[in-house]
């Protein structure tokens, strides 16, 4: 480990961030406002959504699970979109620009958001672009790409496992559960998503390589964007996302202080 980098400390079951140069108690990490993790199918974006929203008490938007859920509660939403899921293609642009501005309208909104799953397209990102500036006074997305090697995400997928009744996910191989196929959580027993089948998942990797990765090249130009080797453990990434995001704040807060004081 860096000797910067900064440990998560579970205490009381509330995750914290404790900075290795520093003598100072554990604390809760600032929020950066809203993030966007980038990564293909399996990289591991739904994992860290979920410890870096507790760490940072902001909510995470997981794009997927809210159509899986219009899905299996058979809403007008989850008949437009059930066929996209079951293929591995994208849910139309308008739909999820409509579904994701009804739930960042919510209050809760207001400090950050972390963004698992959206925008997934160029016409999304610019959409997204234009409503942080109408509606969050032009907020800094800042944007953390999980890299992985495309043919490791395989085995990631297929061995994947979730929850019916509290979403955990699993992973068989990398991350089981205490007892095989069974949810550590409330003891139900774990699914597979239909499209971590083998046949969709390809076509949804071949979706991410169209689609997707040209967000890659669309965000990296700009200040607060981020690489994170998605092969560590789950904690490695958490604490490589927390000091990057650290580096590219204080960085974007120095930019800011130079450009002012050139202009006075
Ligand atoms: P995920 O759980 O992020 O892997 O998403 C599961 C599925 O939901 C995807 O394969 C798409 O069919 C759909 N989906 C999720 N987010 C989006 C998005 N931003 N744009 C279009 N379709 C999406």
């Amino acid at each position: 480990m860096r000797s910067n980098q900064p440990r998560l400390n579970k205490a009381n079951g509330q995750l914290e961030v404790v900075l290795s140069h520093s003598n100072s108690a554990p604390a809760r990490a600032d929020a950066p406002g809203p993030v966007l993790l980038l990564g293909a199918p399996g990289a591991g974006k739904g994992t860290q959504a979920d410890v870096l929203a507790k760490l940072w008490g902001i909510p995470r938007i997981s794009t997927g699970e809210i159509l899986r859920s219009n899905v299996a509660n058979g809403t007008a939403l989850g008949a437009q979109a059930k066929t996209f899921l079951n293929n591995g293609g994208l849910v139309p642009d308008q739909v999820m620009m409509k579904m994701v501005a009804n739930r960042l309208d919510r209050a809760d909104t207001a400090e950050g958001v972390i963004l698992d799953g959206f925008p997934r397209t160029v016409g999304q990102a610019d959409w997204f672009d234009e409503y942080l500036d109408d509606h969050q006074h032009g907020a800094h997305l800042a944007v953390v790409s999980l890299n992985m090697d495309l043919d490791r995400l395989v085995a990631r997928v297929i061995y994947r496992t979730v929850c019916p009744v509290c979403g955990s996910v699993y992973n068989e191989e990398l991350m089981p559960p205490k007892r095989t196929g069974i949810c550590d959580n409330d003891d139900s027993v774990l699914e597979q998503r239909n499209d971590d089948r083998l046949d969709v998942f390809k076509t949804r990797l071949g979706v991410f390589r169209r689609e997707t990765e040209p967000l890659i090249r669309f965000y990296s130009k700009r200040g607060m964007f981020l690489e994170v080797d998605a092969e560590r453990s789950p904690e490695s990434v958490t604490e490589d996302i927390v000091s990057g995001m650290m580096a590219c704040r204080k960085r974007a807060e120095f930019e800011r202080l130079s450009s002012s004081s050139r202009a006075s």
